[in-house]
């Protein structure tokens, strides 16, 4: 299904994404159709500053403000099809940031709650998703590292800053059968994990080496 000479009837920007996706996301390994669809269907400029919207076919992480950044386009995808959000999932989001990987979430998952510690962020995460139109993402302003225990459990469960451990709280909210996927470890060296809970068990799988923005708050380090 991904031919990046399939031009079709899309825009020229579809087409722009469908080369970065084969080239730096599916020739990686990432073959969940959905995934890559979702992939192909989010504008990533919409969540760049204007200065930096022509570099949003670059498969980089990019700053956003704040000290922060916008994930790279290969990790956001990685990231979203291990965590195999299905159209039932709800699905817990920690670090909205620009909310490009919301935005994602947001096109497989029935619902999206999203969590971003820097009003600024949040707020403009909250106008830029409305204004794609993305109507299934509830967004908060907070520390999301207590979770979001009003709307809990999910079945899904993603960080996208990395901690010195998962925090507590967030696997109190995941449901059973459900899967969390986070970034576990210092400034200089994270490891993406991703948890099953089964029952009262655990069972932890790590991935790929990453390398994502500090995770502050109550149990995350300390700003
Ligand atoms: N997926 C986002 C990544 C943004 S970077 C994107 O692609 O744009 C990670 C974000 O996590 C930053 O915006 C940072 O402010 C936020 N963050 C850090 N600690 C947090 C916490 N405890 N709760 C919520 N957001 C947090």
């Amino acid at each position: 299904m991904m031919n990046p000479d399939n031009t079709g009837r899309d825009d020229a920007g579809r087409l722009a994404r469908r080369r970065m996706i084969f080239e730096d996301i599916y020739r990686r390994g990432v073959r969940n159709e959905g995934v890559l669809r979702a992939m192909e269907d989010v504008p990533r400029e919409h969540f760049l500053p204007p200065e930096l919207q022509d570099a949003a076919l670059e498969d980089r992480a990019l700053p956003i403000g704040a000290g922060q950044t916008i994930s790279q386009p290969y990790i956001v995808a990685y990231m979203t099809e291990q965590l195999d959000v299905t159209p039932e999932s709800r699905v817990l989001e920690i670090g909205t940031g620009s909310g490009y990987q919301t935005a994602i979430l947001a096109r497989l998952a029935k619902e999206v709650f999203s969590i971003e510690r820097l009003d600024r962020l949040c707020e403009q995460a909250r106008r830029r998703l409305a204004a794609l139109g993305v109507s299934n993402v509830h967004l908060r302003c907070a520390d999301g590292t207590l979770g979001w225990s009003e709307t809990a459990p999910f079945d899904r469960i993603i960080v996208t800053a990395a901690g010195p451990q998962i925090p507590p709280a967030l696997l109190d909210q995941l449901r059973d059968g459900g899967i969390l996927v986070a970034p576990i470890g210092d400034e200089q060296d994270q490891r993406l994990l991703k948890v099953r809970r089964n029952g009262p068990r655990l069972i932890e799988t790590p991935l790929i080496a990453v390398r994502f923005v500090r995770l502050i708050g109550k149990s995350g380090w300390k700003e």
